[in-house]
């Protein structure tokens, strides 16, 4: 049993609740929705609300839940009859969300509700389906049943079929703007470091609290001292790779394409750009004027390239040692 994220809602999704209010009064409230964005703007939340919202029996108009009612107590539990989370098995051979999962949709009461309301399936993160559970989806997807939400949660929808992403309807959620973003990062950590930290996570106040919580705040330093010292020539690139071997490539990616992204600006000749890491802007400033521009952008191609591959097989190491490599080449002119 998954518990369900936690469903406070967030300012700056205030634009599409009210979509989401408004297709709902007006009874044209779709079957499946693919709520998509960037991560750590919290597009779970967002579900969980909606999903918390559509279960409880006795909502206000304005979608919020009566949190009184006997559906509410089984949501709080984690533990209501009709919401299923559907991802990735923690425990299978691969991080793929496998067709076992997804073909007990298409078994008979599969999509009927328990409590007479609502069944909400969330498919999390829908990217990670692989051929065969994205087939079995769409068999589902063709043949919605009254009463049924199927929310697909994606930060890529290019890499979901295009069978799959035409039967959905999709909802973008927007990130914040930097002040609705600081604003509520101050409410979670001291305020004078939520600009830094919110910089950090390129504006995705969630991630940026994540970073807070778990001190990746150090973490990331340690992996640019790594990138820097091997764009000063100062170290041997396979060294730093291994060193960065124990990261996680999703978060150390975006990283180094933040990085990326701000050299390029500094490269780019413009007086006083602004810059995302602007706490390592000296460093920055030295490491644009040994990189070659054109080959800046090539590598960040690549950079890209590897996060829109994360989660299917790739070997990590071999992938910072790549990187590194190729960084090293690009500024050692
Ligand atoms: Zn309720």
């Amino acid at each position: 049993m998954t518990t369900p994220a936690p469903d406070a809602p967030l300012p700056w999704h205030g634009s599409c609740w009210k979509m989401l209010c408004a297709s709902r009064t007006a009874n044209r409230f779709p079957h499946a929705l693919l709520v998509t964005g960037p991560a750590g703007i919290g597009k779970r939340r967002l579900v969980a609300r909606l999903a918390h919202s559509l279960l409880c029996h006795a909502a206000d108009s304005e979608g919020t839940p009566c949190g009184q009612c006997h559906d509410c107590d089984l949501w709080t539990a984690g533990n209501h009859p009709d919401y299923l989370e559907i991802g990735p098995d923690p425990e299978g051979p691969s991080d793929e969300i496998r067709v076992d999962s997804v073909r007990r949709l298409a078994e008979s009461d599969a999509l009927t509700a328990h409590r007479g309301g609502y069944k909400v399936i969330v498919i999390d993160p829908a990217q990670r389906m692989n051929a065969a559970a994205a087939n079995s989806l769409l068999k589902t997807l063709e043949e919605p049943s009254p009463g049924t939400l199927l929310c697909l949660l994606c930060e890529q929808p290019s890499r979901l079929p295009a069978t799959v992403r035409s039967r959905c309807q999709l909802l973008p959620v927007p990130a914040p703007r930097e002040d609705e973003g600081v604003a509520w990062l101050s409410r979670q950590v001291p305020a004078s470091e939520a600009g830094k930290l919110l910089s950090v996570a390129a504006g995705a106040p969630l991630r940026a609290l994540e970073v807070a919580q778990t001190g990746q705040l150090a973490v990331r330093d340690q992996i640019f001292d790594g990138f820097a010292a091997v764009g000063h020539g100062k170290r041997d690139p396979l060294a730093a790779a291994s060193g960065w071997n124990q990261y996680e490539p999703a978060i150390l990616l975006d990283w180094l394409s933040g990085w990326m992204g701000d050299l390029l600006r500094l490269a780019s000749g413009h007086p006083g750009p602004r810059l995302i890491n602007a706490d390592k802007s000296d460093v920055l400033r030295s490491l644009a004027g040994r990189m070659d521009p054109v080959a800046g952008h090539g590598f960040l191609r690549d950079v890209l390239r590897a996060k829109a591959a994360e989660g299917t097989t790739l070997n990590r190491l071999l992938l910072y040692e790549s990187l590194l490599v190729a960084w090293m080449r690009i500024t050692s002119h």
